[in-house]
């Protein structure tokens, strides 16, 4: 009996160590957190400064000048816009150049015959005359169209 009263002894040390370290450890981060606390206030103290510092700072700000510069930034996400559609055209248009004059490319010409649609490959260049046969169209098929 004396045997397992030790061991239960034992259990309950050992519990109590835990517990302890647990408390040492819940003091430890309720100081990381009271620290954390200001370093927040500090922050907000900051932000609202530069808050009241960038009104003040657009308030001198005519708005002809804000407005330019918001049509200007919308301008250059359209020109971004415009590169981009004309590198893919050009890639196209070297993709599907044409082999017969060499100076022209081939254009896809979509044809509607009832319920079914057909493409033709013509050349842009106006006296190569070069051009495919007629062929089922699928929405896969790439080409130029413009
Ligand atoms: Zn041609």
């Amino acid at each position: 009996m004396g045997k397992s009263k030790d061991y239960f002894k034992g259990e309950v040390g050992e519990l109590k160590q835990v517990i302890h370290e647990l408390k040492k450890d819940i003091k430890r981060l309720q100081k990381v957190i009271e620290g954390q606390k200001k370093e927040i206030k500090t922050l907000k103290h900051a932000l609202n400064d530069s808050i009241l510092y960038i009104n003040d700072d657009l308030a001198n700000i005519p708005v002809e000048q804000i407005i330019a510069y918001f049509k200007d930034k919308k301008r250059g996400k359209l020109d971004e816009v415009h590169e981009h559609h004309k590198e893919e055209l050009n890639n196209l248009k070297e993709k599907w150049k044409c082999h017969k004059c060499l100076t022209g490319y081939l254009r896809m010409v979509l044809l509607d015959r009832g319920d079914k649609k057909f493409y033709m490959r013509v050349c842009v260049n106006a006296i190569c005359g070069n051009r495919t046969v007629l062929k089922p169209y699928t929405s896969d098929i790439e080409g130029i169209t413009e």
